[in-house]
């Protein structure tokens, strides 16, 4: 059987199985890479002074890692330069944002030569190789370039319209390394589709029967793999007594008000500002409203990215401290603002006591919060979605309010309609969403990706040799 080797820009290692602190994409990893006793590859996060080349390795849980090191100038081209602000700014349309030093381009493609110098050795003929992340799209180049074949890359940011990704220097070359790669995972059909539209209309490719896309002299295949969360799990941790607890403690909190709730890592894509514009234009237009509801908003970030989001968070601060000045009575505030990190379980319970959730990002390759609300729900009263028409997320629940998170207008109207809903549509708008959001689930995801490595190599051995058996009958 073939081993799984994933490949991530950074790698921690894997928490105890079903630890309360692990997300759901890192627990269904770590079990794939049991399962096929595969490898994690990645950065380890730490810095060196120079690049040593020192591989570190571990099991951990059944899991085995290997990390190396990267050096200052390493990190800073590479991840905070190319990858945090070139290439996430433009994969989600903020050209607005977006910073290119010559440099920085240098850097990325120079920690990606890295990456293949120290996975090359560890990779036998038969491993299937699964790129994460977007920090390392020139990865199957390089790997191929020291003979290795059978790889897929599948990130999970959107991917631009064409239009944008030509205002990045050297657009050709990023997207020619994707013709490296067997597969070309997407969130969505949508971002599929943006790239479909830059290899037809600038870099001269096709589209085949099969599916596939051909540009550059090489064919790979696009697909669309919408990430899933481990519902049964989430749904579980949300029904046991340590999330009751804090659905408790919530429930107490709310007084018998409706609570709208917004979870983010606070990020420009994710529209809180415009969500929280919204809200207050809805304080504004039925002021019979107020006292009767209040806005959680969770927005976390760690303790290193405090420099890097200072303006954001001044911004959001004071924004909020505004709508609650303007707004706030003795007894009621419209606003609560909390930038503290919380468990799962302690998460698990808020999404549970929540009457409506307010997903609303300018731009998200998928977003799980929107599918853990879901999954937190209890069915007897469970509370309504509120979802960007921008969120991955949105092609595949189409029960939710879906919004236009630029209007405020429609975000604002959004909400009164779930906070009015009766119960009986609450109930058949969540099974619904339930129902795609344990169907499509992590496992499914994953396995579903792996799968098409593998039939990408079996696919390729046929058409070589049908193409030889014609050639050979010609
Ligand atoms: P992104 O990957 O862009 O951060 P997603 O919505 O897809 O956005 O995933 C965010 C993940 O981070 C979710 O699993 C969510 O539960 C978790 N998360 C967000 N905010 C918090 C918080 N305050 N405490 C704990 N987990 C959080």
């Amino acid at each position: 059987m073939s081993r799984l080797i994933v490949v991530s820009n950074r790698v921690t290692p894997p928490a105890p199985e079903g630890a309360a602190s692990q997300g759901g994409l890192a627990m269904a990893i770590a079990a794939a890479l049991r399962e096929y006793s595969g490898i994690w590859f990645g950065w380890s996060g730490q810095s060196t002074p120079e690049f040593t080349g020192e591989l570190h390795t571990q099991t951990v849980n059944g899991v085995t890692v290997a990390t190396m090191d990267l050096e200052e100038q390493d990190i800073e081209e590479y991840y905070n330069g190319y990858a945090n602000r070139t290439l996430w700014p433009l994969f989600h349309y903020r050209i607005d944002l977006t910073q290119y030093e010559r440099s920085f381009g240098q850097g990325y493609e120079r920690v990606n030569a890295r990456f293949a110098d120290m996975l090359a050795p560890l990779i036998e003929p038969d491993d299937v190789i699964w790129v994460q992340d977007y920090h390392l799209i020139p990865l199957g180049r390089e790997l191929r370039a020291r003979g290795q074949k059978r790889d897929g890359l599948l990130p999970p940011h959107p991917w631009p319209a064409r239009e944008l990704i030509l205002t990045l220097p050297r657009h050709r070359q990023l997207v020619e390394s994707l013709f490296h790669y067997d597969v070309v995972g997407f969130q969505s059909e949508e971002w599929k589709n943006a790239f479909l539209s830059y290899v037809l209309f600038d870099a001269g490719g096709m589209a085949l029967s099969d599916g596939r896309a051909t540009a550059f002299g090489r064919t790979v295949l696009p697909k669309a793999f919408p990430i899933g969360i481990d519902a049964k799990s989430f749904a579980a941790l949300a029904a046991a007594p340590e999330a009751q607890e804090n659905y408790q403690r919530m429930v107490e909190s709310k007084a018998g008000r409706k609570m709208l709730l917004g979870v983010d890592r606070l990020d420009y894509s994710k529209g809180i500002d415009e969500r929280m514009l919204a809200y207050e234009r809805l304080l504004n237009e039925s002021p019979e409203l107020k006292r009767e509801i209040f806005l959680l908003q969770i927005s976390t970030y760690t303790r290193s990215e405090v420099e890097a989001y200072q303006d954001m968070i001044a911004r959001l601060d004071s924004l909020s401290g505004r709508i609650n000045g303007a707004h706030a009575e003795m007894d009621w505030i419209p606003i609560r603002n909390v930038h503290r990190l919380h468990g799962r379980d302690e998460l698990a319970g808020i999404y549970r006591a929540a009457d409506v959730a307010l997903v609303t990002p300018l731009r998200d390759g998928m977003n799980l919060v929107a599918k853990e609300f879901v999954a937190a729900q209890d069915e007897a009263d469970p509370g309504v979605l509120i979802l960007s028409r921008f969120a991955g997320a949105a092609a595949q629940m189409h029960e939710a309010l879906i919004v236009n998170p630029f209007s405020q207008e429609d975000v604002a109207d959004a909400m009164r309609r779930a906070l009015k809903m009766p119960l009986e549509e609450r109930r058949r708008r969540w099974r619904a969403l339930m129902d795609g959001v344990e169907k499509d689930d992590v496992m499914a995801w994953r396995d579903s990706f792996v799968a098409a490595l593998k039939e990408a190599r079996t696919g390729a051995g046929k058409r070589r040799s049908r193409s030889t058996t014609t050639r050979t009958g010609a």
